[in-house]
Order: C-alpha cells, then sequence, then structure tokens
C-alpha cells in the first residue's frame, strides 16, 4: 500500500518516508511520506489560490455532507487501519471515524447565524463573517481522525482553506481521508501533509498562514503560541489535562465504577480528557476501589484488532518509557500498587491498567499528565479539600463530579477551574458545546458557535437608519 500526500487536489508522492509502527507488535508496518518544504510551498500556493473562490462558493454545506457519506462509506477499512496505527481497540477505532462523519454531517447542515445590531440611541450595524484565511491544522496521535474533523469541519464551512498535519505516530488514516476528500473538494481547498514536527513548525511559521488550530502538548502549545505571535496569527491551543474525579460519599460505587474506570482507561488512558486523578470521599472509598480492581483486573489486554480486546496497547515507546517511570516514581515515594504496575512481557507497548493508592499528592503521577493506564486515587473527608487539590495545578480541561444529589453536585461543579465539567459522567462531547481548556490545557474554543467563530473574521458595517 503506498500513502500519498494530498496537495493541490492531487496524490503526491513523497521524496522522503518514514517508518510507521504497530504499536501491538512493534514491528514498522507501513511508509509515510515526510513533506518537504517543497511540498509545503505548493500546498499554501493551492491553499492561497482556491481561498476566493472556495469562499464564495454556494455549494460548500454540500461538500461537507459529501465527505462525510465517503467517509461513512470507509469507515470500517479505515478503523483498522487505525488499530494499525493508534493501537486502540477497533470498535473504539470505529467509533472515531463514525463519531467524524456525525461531527461533518453536524457542521454541513449548521446554519452560520447573521448578527444585526440596532440600538436605542439609533446605531444600525451588520456584521458579517468573513474567513481567516489559510489554516494550519495539527493534529495529535491519540484520536488523529475526530481530532482533525473537529478542525477540517467549521474552518472548510466558515469559507477558509486548511493544510492538515497529522502526528508521525499516526499519520496513515488521515492521508487516506485526504485521498478520499480530494474527490470531493476542489484542489487546495484541504492539503495532507505528513512528516515530524519540523514540517508542523515550517508550516504553523509560515507568513501565509493566517490562523494556527493546534491539539497536541502545552509545549508544542507554548511554542506555537510563541511562533504565531510574530505575526499575530489566530491561534487555538486544545493542549493537555490533568482531570480530577470528585466522588461523593452518597454515590453508589457499583453503579459509578464502570464509568469511572472507562472515563480513566478509555484508549490505554490516552486521552486528553480522561480521569487522571481520583478523589474520593472517605466513606465510600473502600468499596469503589474494591470494584474498580475488580474491573481493571479482568479487562483484556491485547492486540485492538482482536474483537475480544478491551485495552490496547500504549502507542509508542515513549510513552511506555513515561508510564514505567511515572509508576516507579509513585511506588519509591511509598504508594501502594493496587494492581498492573509494570509493563507486559514480550512484543508490543503493553501495560496493564494500573491502580495506585497511598500516594503522595506531590508524586509526577498526580502533579504532572500520565496519558497513559496509572490512576492514583486519593482519599479525602471534606469536599473543600478535594476541591482545592483538583484545581492547585496549572491544568484546567476537565474534571467531574459523582453524587446521588445533584444540587450539591453541581454546587461543586461551579467551584472546579476547567473548560468542562460533568456531573455522574466524564468525556461526554458534542459538535454543538464549546470544548476548551482554561489556564495551561489551552487557548479558545472548539465546537459550537465559539469553534466556528474561531474560524471567523468579523466585519461591522454601520449604515444609517432606514
Ligand atoms: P505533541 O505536542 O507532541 O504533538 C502534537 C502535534 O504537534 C504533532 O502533529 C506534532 O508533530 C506537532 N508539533 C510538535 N511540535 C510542533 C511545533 N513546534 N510546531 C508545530 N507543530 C508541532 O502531542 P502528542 O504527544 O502528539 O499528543 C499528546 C498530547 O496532546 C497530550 O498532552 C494530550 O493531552 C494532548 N491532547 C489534547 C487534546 C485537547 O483537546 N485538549 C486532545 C488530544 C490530545
Amino acid at each position: 500500500m503506498i500513502y500519498e500526500l494530498t496537495i493541490g487536489g492531487e496524490a503526491v508522492q513523497g521524496e522522503d518516508f518514514f517508518s510507521v509502527t504497530n504499536p501491538a507488535t512493534e514491528q514498522a508496518f507501513a511508509e509515510a511520506p515526510r513533506a518537504s518544504r517543497h511540498d509545503l510551498d505548493r500546498a499554501i500556493i493551492a491553499a492561497q489560490e482556491s481561498s476566493a473562490d472556495w469562499a464564495r462558493r454556494p455549494d460548500r454545506r454540500e461538500r461537507l455532507l459529501e465527505c462525510s457519506k465517503r467517509l461513512k462509506g470507509q469507515a470500517v477499512k479505515l478503523a483498522k487501519l487505525l488499530t494499525q496505527e493508534q493501537g486502540k481497540p477497533c470498535r473504539e477505532a470505529l467509533e472515531e471515524i463514525l463519531g467524524a462523519v456525525r461531527v461533518l454531517r453536524h457542521w454541513a447542515e449548521r446554519p452560520l447565524p447573521e448578527e444585526q445590531v440596532q440600538t436605542a440611541d439609533g446605531v444600525r450595524a451588520f456584521v458579517q463573517r468573513r474567513p481567516v484565511g489559510v489554516v494550519a491544522a495539527i493534529t495529535p496521535w491519540n484520536y488523529p481522525v475526530i481530532l482533525a474533523i473537529w478542525k477540517i469541519a467549521p474552518a472548510l464551512l466558515a469559507g477558509n482553506t486548511v493544510i492538515l498535519k497529522p502526528s508521525p505516530y499516526t499519520p496513515l488514516t488521515t492521508l487516506e481521508i485526504g485521498a478520499l476528500f480530494r474527490e470531493v473538494l476542489p484542489p487546495g481547498v484541504l492539503s495532507v501533509l505528513s512528516g515530524g514536527n519540523e514540517i508542523g513548525e515550517a508550516l504553523v511559521s509560515h507568513p501565509a498562514v493566517r490562523k494556527v488550530s493546534v491539539t497536541g502538548s502545552i509545549s508544542t502549545g507554548k511554542a506555537v503560541a510563541r511562533s504565531a505571535a510574530e505575526e499575530l496569527k489566530r491561534v487555538t491551543l486544545e493542549l493537555g489535562g490533568n482531570d480530577a474525579a470528585i466522588v461523593l460519599e452518597d454515590a453508589d460505587p457499583a453503579r459509578i465504577a464502570p464509568e469511572i474506570f472507562w472515563g480513566a482507561f478509555k484508549n490505554c488512558g490516552q486521552v486528553c480528557l480522561a480521569i487522571k486523578r481520583l478523589y474520593v470521599q472517605a466513606r465510600i472509598y473502600p468499596a469503589l476501589l474494591k470494584e474498580l480492581k475488580h474491573i481493571a483486573e479482568n479487562a483484556r489486554l491485547g492486540d485492538g484488532l482482536d474483537t475480544k480486546t478491551d485495552i490496547g496497547p500504549l502507542n509508542n515507546a515513549n510513552q511506555i518509557k513515561r508510564i514505567s517511570s511515572l509508576v516507579d516514581d509513585a511506588r519509591e515515594r511509598g504508594a501502594h500498587i493496587i494492581t498492573g504496575g509494570k509493563r507486559r512481557d514480550g512484543s508490543g507497548y503493553f501495560f496493564p491498567p494500573t491502580l495506585v493508592t497511598g500516594i503522595d499528592e506531590r508524586a509526577l503521577l498526580v502533579q504532572e499528565e500520565q496519558f497513559g493506564p496509572a490512576l492514583p486515587i486519593m482519599q479525602f473527608n471534606d469536599a473543600r479539600e478535594a476541591i482545592s487539590k483538583a484545581n492547585g495545578t496549572d491544568f484546567g480541561l476537565g474534571g467531574s463530579v459523582w453524587s446521588a444529589n445533584l444540587a450539591r453536585a453541581r454546587e461543586i461543579a461551579a467551584q472546579l477551574e476547567c473548560g468542562t465539567v460533568w456531573v455522574n459522567q466524564h468525556g461526554t462531547t458534542h459538535p454543538e458545546v464549546p470544548f476548551g481548556g482554561t489556564k495551561w490545557s489551552g487557548l479558545g474554543y472548539e465546537n459550537g458557535l465559539r469553534g466556528l467563530d474561531s474560524y471567523t473574521e468579523f466585519r461591522a458595517v454601520y449604515v444609517p437608519n432606514a
């Protein structure tokens, strides 16, 4: 199978390549093209040349709808490829792709709001929407498909042209989606360039790019913000999280345990909005721990292509090193490893779901984003203590509160310093609800009207009253 870049509506074979590894086997199974500076320049020219026509086209919605249909038609085939490069169980891969199908349809059908201001003192103005221009969309390796579509769909609807760069760990499904959409979108409207961080850096710092939307780590976000500042590019940054879940003593341990467990361990914990710290009120702590341990010990770890697998491997060698070192640090500080705790022998980046108790709040597993299958579980007596610890980091992506008393849960939710709070659930998103992080977890929003507006410039036109 040959994977190709998409530039100016054409398939472009790379001059250089890099290997893509299947994390379940540690074997390189495909080669992806490494886009060059010349490829980038061509993609930029194509994006600029198609901008004016695309912004005027009356059929942008129809094209998005057609992209949605084509993606749906290839969903099963692409899910298998996504599992091979990313590691997640095939049904999660399919869920991700079908989620992207729905997001494309959502934007294809969403009206663009029109705004008119008429004030009591006689001012009348129309607020017109215009595209920003060429958009750089940069994605990570944990959800390469849905996170790309979160950017592409509203950006294209708003009339922008897009250059998409996936992570070097998971470029293949994105390249295939580029090939699929090539048949639907006019040349230059969407280009896909795979490669390492260097092509990402070159793309975001290119003077012709007017808006940069990055999902990735906090350090990448800061580097992009610095580079974008030079030319005052618009930026949306969706970065790391360290979500706390706070469980009150009136919650039912048996009922909530599966949702909490999968809120932490879905996609092997490699989810920006996974539960990464669990605070449990003392009275139900033993019962909840017992339930979680039972689920962890019965979850099937394996190759995502095996339909019986519940948890796949970590995505790459760095991730397995990182998780191992965070768990070792906790252990050295006197924490108890209730289950899991070390890499599985043999090939593949497999690390079993790991529950850690009795952990020092200053341990790296509590303070940093683990982005993997190791969950620190802490006890508290007073909810104020849990809220203060949940808020006591530089992260601010999400959080959740679990209680039988919804009013009490909402009261606590209102005190959490993060972009999303869930009550008796963790991780739900919807294309109509804004998603973004506070503090170091991000800048700006995706989804919803605020997401759409981030791909829009506004022009106020004052007119006299009729
Ligand atoms: P990463 O920051 O290493 O890479 C993300 C992407 O940025 C890749 O495509 C990479 O090639 C590119 N990149 C790296 N340096 C760059 C630079 N200087 N300029 C331009 N592009 C650059 O992140 P990752 O390891 O792929 O993903 C994991 C991180 O992403 C975690 O921290 C996770 O929490 C975060 N994440 C956040 C969200 C969210 O919506 N907030 C969603 C998913 C993942």
